[in-house]
């Protein structure tokens, strides 16, 4: 494991970089043992993945970087993923087509409640619950089940600006458990609010969960969306400007679960958690930080990566409401 952190390129004058350099070595030193949490244990290879495991990754919109840690590990995104299903989604039928068939509404639950998507009036609540994720991942086009999923994952390499593949073992492991996202999907189904059979979407939701990513990789998928839809590294446009706003409010209003009320309250960025120890944070304009640590709190964040990004935007600001923020200090 590195100890010092790794800057690629030479000096930027960016100051999420420059300044996050020394930060992001103080956040690593400071939550390193931290040992609140617990891994993921509802799907069998999450429950053994090494819960030391810790890596940091900030990409900035003019392609600066910098790394600490264990950031050439390929966890799985898991629920990340459903930020860019969304995207794909807008991209397909249109930003008030998804808002119609989806909706956008905080579920005050857990993320795989079904209680939610039977008292929720849309059902599928919003696009970061698994219900509501598993609607929209029915809402990609394609002949055939591949024909889907390999579509999503080329959409998610090229927010990647590489090219990313399925863990074989996560996606057995959860496909051989996924009970629980089945019985969403059929309750949906009642409601008709899942566009594509029920199985086969909860079939490629599980493959785009199971998508592996390093933190770099991860931090260049935020990277993307802070750069208002365009991949910094490639320059390639990945989602339509106009739907990134929806992308990072519904990540403010339900990126960390039923955690995201206490993120928003302490942290004010748009962010977006998955099971697998993941969390990737967007500055709009200037970058995204991507934090990969296994443990989880109860919700379902990992705890120490929730702890390295308050940390790192506390210092710089960063809080999206703060009146420095917004040109007022
Ligand atoms: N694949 C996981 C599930 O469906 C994703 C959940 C998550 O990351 N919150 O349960």
């Amino acid at each position: 494991m590195r100890s010092q952190p790794a800057l690629h390129q030479a000096s930027c004058g960016h100051c999420l970089v420059e300044q996050g350099l020394l930060l992001v070595r103080e956040a690593y030193e400071k939550f390193k043992t931290d040992s609140g949490g617990k891994n993921a244990d509802y799907i069998p290879y999450l429950a053994q993945v090494d819960p030391k495991l810790f890596g940091i990754a900030i990409v900035t919109t003019n392609n600066q970087s910098l790394t600490m840690g264990d950031v050439k590990y390929s966890f799985s995104i898991q629920s990340i993923s459903k930020v860019y299903t969304l995207a794909l989604a807008m991209e397909e039928l249109g930003a008030d087509q998804v808002f119609q068939k989806i909706g956008s509404e905080p579920t005050g639950r857990p993320f795989n409640s079904p209680i939610a998507v039977v008292d929720m009036p849309t059902h599928s609540g919003n696009a970061f619950v698994n219900a509501g994720a598993i609607a929209t991942t029915s809402l990609i086009s394609g002949n055939t089940a591949d024909e889907k999923w390999n579509k999503i994952l080329a959409f998610y390499s090229k927010a990647a600006g590489e090219q990313l593949k399925l863990i074989d073992e996560v996606y057995k492991s959860e496909a051989a458990t996924n009970t629980g996202n089945k019985a969403l999907s059929y309750l949906l189904a009642k409601y008709d609010r899942i566009y594509a059979d029920p199985f086969e979407s909860v079939d490629i939701y599980t493959k785009q969960c199971s998508v592996g990513v390093n933190a770099l990789q991860l931090a260049r998928m935020g990277a993307t969306l802070a750069n208002n839809g365009v991949n910094p590294a490639t320059g390639e446009r990945v989602i339509k400007s106009e739907d990134v706003p929806h992308i990072l409010s519904t990540m403010m209003m339900a990126g960390l679960y039923d955690g995201s009320g206490g993120w928003a309250w302490h942290v004010g960025l748009p962010a977006k958690s998955g099971v697998g120890g993941g969390i990737v944070a967007i500055v709009p304009g200037k970058g995204a930080i991507a934090v990969f640590a296994p443990p989880l709190d109860e919700a379902g964040n990992s705890v120490k990566a929730q702890k390295v990004i308050e940390y790192v935007a506390d210092k710089l600001d960063y809080n999206l409401y703060s009146p420095a923020s917004v040109g007022l200090k």
